[in-house]
């Protein structure tokens, strides 16, 4: 079942062409060296934990088969590998001196680090999975911090992954519950791809709709057997992860894997939360965190008639893109996210005329909006439940933020992208802050 599903959904792929995903696939990584990279001689690039897990195997393992290999590279033991620049240039430089494919053996920030390293030195890449923590591995594109500031770079996803269940239940369980709050967070980017879509703003693409939804349901189910190790479960979330990159390579964009709730995380993520820690808050968990969040205003959003509002009285009190520019920076102070969320903002900006024109086809199609958005969405507080089964954090306590910075959130986050979420539609609809007062408010979900 899950292979054929990621079998149909490589037809779709532009860049990966093989995903192999099971107990014991590790021994098979020659075959999808040479499938993806011929003859061409390859460099295993690991971390110290890493080579130890994976990397010495795979190395092991293209000595004895033959395969041409480069001496690995390998960060220096003792230190958290971060996915910075600095590392994504000492890779590319590594990779500059021979002309042999890298093989990415880690997670999240190595797999960003050889991801862009590649790119830069006019390569593929492959990657060999050491956890099942987010949805990056088949996706394109790398999380990269520069300056300080984190953005994602662009690149090309790998030729080929290679996910061994027994080495992914290896990995920490906290790196298995970050990557289960990912995956939840599908659940609000769809409802967030539905709003768009009613409204004409972005049209689903139900390739990739199926592709991160049609899996999603089964591989949330049972995050308590996840958390126990139970293989059949993490096999589940793995295909999850696994699709929701493939659906982000076919429609050539996040959307289909990333809404409100990413854009918590990012913000979160662009202002250094947790990044004293070690190892440093996932992205996981922030999503999580951010999906209860946003699950909590569509519930209070969908109490109300949204068909009874006065799209002409709306749009006149809409504030101009100068206004609309002040508030970003009076609420983003952040050196480069400040420019950035000002040209995210105007970007999606909308002139009072569009805006009568959206919130009229929202009254028009608002009941039939609401009962696809309920079918979609799961309660906050369920979500909060399945989260806390899988070992993720459920509050915003727990990423150590405090309860305004966390209420300011709701309002800052629609700032930082272009892309259009349910923050943009009670934004436009004049019911933001009316909402999430609500939510703040005793007896709201976020009560002290
Ligand atoms: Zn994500």
């Amino acid at each position: 079942m899950g292979e054929a599903r990621i079998r149909a959904a490589l037809a779709e792929s532009t860049d990966t062409g093989q995903v192999a995903v099971g107990p014991g696939v590790l021994a098979s990584v020659v075959e999808v060296v040479e499938r993806s990279a011929g003859a061409e001689p390859v460099q295993v690039v690991a971390d110290a934990t890493t080579w130890r897990v994976a990397g010495e195997q795979v190395q092991r393992r293209l000595e004895a088969a033959g395969h041409a290999t480069v001496a690995p590279y390998r960060f220096p033991p003792g230190s958290f590998v971060p996915a910075t620049y600095d590392n994504v240039e000492r890779v590319r430089d590594a990779l500059a001196g021979h002309r042999a494919v890298p093989v990415a053996v880690g997670s999240g920030s190595l797999n960003d680090i050889v991801k862009r390293a590649a790119h830069e030195a006019g390569r593929p890449y492959l990657v060999v999975a050491t956890a099942a923590s987010m949805d990056g591995y088949t996706a394109f594109g790398a999380a990269i911090t520069r300056d300080g500031y984190k953005q994602t770079m662009t690149c090309p996803a790998p030729r080929a992954v290679v996910a061994d269940l027994e080495v992914l239940a290896g990995a920490p369980p906290p790196m298995t519950a970050s990557g289960y709050g990912d995956l939840l967070g599908k659940v609000t980017a769809g409802a967030d791809w539905l709003v768009a879509d009613a409204l004409e703003v972005e049209p689903v693409d139900p390739t990739a709709w199926e592709l991160a939804q049609g899996p999603l349901r089964e591989a949330v189910g049972r995050p308590a057997e996840l958390a126990g190790g139970d293989r059949d479960a993490l096999g589940r979330l793995v295909e999850g992860l696994v699709l929701s990159g493939l659906a982000m390579q076919a429609h050539a964009s996040s959307r289909p894997a990333s809404g409100a709730e990413h854009q918590f995380s990012h913000l979160w993520e662009m202002e250094g939360l947790g990044h004293d820690r070690r190892p440093p808050l996932s992205h996981g968990f922030k999503v999580g965190v951010g999906t209860v969040a946003i699950a909590a205003l569509y519930e209070r959003l969908l109490e109300r008639d949204l068909a009874a509002l006065d799209p002409e009285a709306l749009a006149r009190a809409w504030p101009g893109p100068e206004a609309a520019e002040a508030a970003v920076r009076s609420a983003h102070t952040t050196p480069g996210l400040d420019d950035a969320a000002v040209t995210e903002t105007l970007a999606k900006h909308a002139d009072p005329e569009t805006l009568a024109r959206r919130l009229a086809l929202l009254a028009d199609r608002w009941p039939d909006l609401r009962d696809r958005l309920q079918a979609q969405l799961l309660p906050a507080t369920e979500l909060r439940e399945l989260l806390a089964a899988a070992g993720a954090p459920t509050r915003p306590s727990e990423l150590g933020l405090t309860r305004g910075a966390f209420r300011d959130t709701y309002r800052r986050a629609q700032m930082i992208r272009r892309r259009y979420t349910v923050l943009d539609l009670a934004a436009e609809t004049g019911t933001l802050d009316e909402l999430v007062g609500e939510l703040f408010a005793p007896g709201g979900f976020w009560a002290a």
